[in-house]
């Protein structure tokens, strides 16, 4: 597959406000790729009206004079679990099909604010349960490198978008890896900020105390750039945190006396050589750059996936309670009452996945289970936040594979959902820890498949998680 990038994002909208480039065209050019890359399913919905207007609107006042921000008509794509203007807002749910969002998630005002235009939603596991887009009640997304493979999850729909160009960058959630894996899968970059750095208001809500939201690109300066305009406090969401004063942007850095560790627990037999052999030779390249590379024990993150597996769950079944045919969303028709309503309308909404994770959740909050299941997963959680800080005691960063294999097969693993969870085995961790973390691609399989690398840094260091990437990403040219 060959990706025909698109200019760096900075570039793009400093054309457009200086009226070199006109954000009609760029927004015309994004919807005619989405037209002709439509048998990859990338994209649940365009919002060709909005973003038309928006971008005529934008052209006016650059005309006018006055200069359009930031990101002045430069297109990207949202998940569709993010609440936007203009399009449906299903999170690629039965049961929310048709739900036209009475108000925008903070994160797209936010980009809107900088003269940014969305044009597209894209495809996603239901509610984001699951780690290759399968899960959607609508339809699979293909990987752009190999069609008969998944682009990961659950913002699938978003990297595969990044990996074909459709829009110069996308949007994702990361509640337990998914935007780095899906990025790793599809030969992009993937950033998972610090917990609590970016605004969730207006986002569909999975786990609350793992979500974030980040940036998918097809460079890292482009990720630096999003992160300096979506991030910092929100009153809507009270988890919002100051940005780091020093901004995100990507400037050159030096590697020299800079401690990697990779973690031991990650470069197990289980992970596919290929992979390893990528990071190895990624590492010895860092290291003839002048970083330290020493391996670190992580004693505990063998737990990290089953803690995972409690605790959002138990998240899971308390957001989804939200959707119970009244308020918004599916409701069945003609129920003889309420209770009836509410169970027929959940039974026929949701799908397998978020049933099965309502199950779960219930059954592990339930008196009885709670101590047994809820109260270790966090006693858990508690250990990992502690290995993690004694980790980056001796670490800047900490490194390892994303996932333990590349893309796999359409149908590979989608009737046994403990081998799908298994896809996670590498990226929750930094979820439940609520540290920065990322994807970057740094090779192909003997399949031509992508191959990505996760860096980790310590909460609110995500600056220096851009900086590494970036140096990474000169070093792999
Ligand atoms: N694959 C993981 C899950 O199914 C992570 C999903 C996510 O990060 N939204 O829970």
């Amino acid at each position: 597959m060959k990706i025909q990038q698109w200019e760096p994002i900075d570039r793009l909208a400093s054309k457009v406000n200086s009226g070199q480039l006109k954000a009609i065209d760029l927004v015309n050019k994004s919807l005619a790729l989405i037209q002709q890359h439509k048998e990859y399913d990338a994209i649940i919905s365009t919002l060709e009206q909005n973003a038309i207007s928006r971008a005529l609107f934008i052209d006016q006042q650059i005309k006018e004079g006055n200069n359009q921000g930031l990101l002045a008509g430069v297109p990207f794509i949202a998940k569709d679990n993010f609440l936007v203007f203009g399009a449906d807002t299903t999170a690629a749910s039965n049961i929310l099909r048709g739900f036209r969002p009475p108000y925008q998630a903070t994160i797209i005002n936010k980009l809107e604010q900088q003269g940014a235009i969305c044009v597209a939603k894209a495809n996603m596991d239901a509610f984001a349960h699951g780690a290759s887009t399968e899960n959607s009640d609508f339809f699979i997304t293909k990987n752009p490198y190999d069609k008969t493979r998944v682009p990961g999850g659950s913002s699938g729909g978003s990297a595969a978008a990044v990996a074909l160009s459709l829009a110069p960058f996308a949007l994702g959630t990361d509640t337990g890896g998914s935007i780095r894996q899906p990025a790793s899968f599809c030969g992009v970059y993937g950033l998972k900020p610090t917990y609590g750095l970016v605004s969730r208001s207006g986002v569909i809500a999975m786990g609350s105390s793992l979500d974030c939201i980040g940036p998918i690109t097809s460079r890292v300066s482009d990720a630096g750039i999003i992160l300096g305009i979506i991030s910092g406090p929100d009153e809507l969401d009270s988890t919002t945190i100051q940005k780091d004063p020093q901004g995100y942007k990507v400037k050159d850095f030096k590697l020299r006396g800079v401690k990697i560790g990779i973690v031991q627990q990650y470069m197990s037999d289980g992970v596919d050589p290929q992979i390893k052999k990528a990071i190895n030779q990624t590492l010895s390249q860092l290291k003839k750059h002048g970083a330290i590379i020493s391996t670190i024990d992580l004693p505990s993150v063998d737990l990290a996936l089953a803690c995972y597996y409690i605790i959002c769950p138990a998240e899971v079944s308390s957001n989804l309670s939200r959707y119970d045919g009244q308020r918004f969303g599916y409701s069945y028709p003609n129920a003889e009452d309420l209770y009836t309503s509410y169970l027929k309308s959940r039974g026929k909404g949701f799908s397998k996945e978020a049933k099965r994770r309502i199950m779960i959740g219930t059954h592990v909050l339930s008196s009885g289970y709670y101590d047994a299941y809820y109260k270790k997963a966090q006693t858990v959680r508690t250990k990992l936040i502690n290995e993690f800080n004694q980790a980056f005691l001796e670490s800047d960063f900490l490194v390892g594979p994303v996932a333990p294999t590349t893309a796999f097969k359409i149908g590979q693993h989608v009737n046994n959902p403990l081998e799908m969870y298994l896809s996670d085995i590498m990226t929750v961790a930094a979820n439940l820890v609520g540290i920065p973390a990322a994807s970057i691609p740094i090779g192909f399989d003997d399949k031509n498949l992508p191959i990505g690398l996760q860096l980790m840094a310590p909460q609110t260091k995500d600056h220096s998680l851009l900086l590494l990437s970036k140096s990474i990403e000169e070093l792999i040219k």
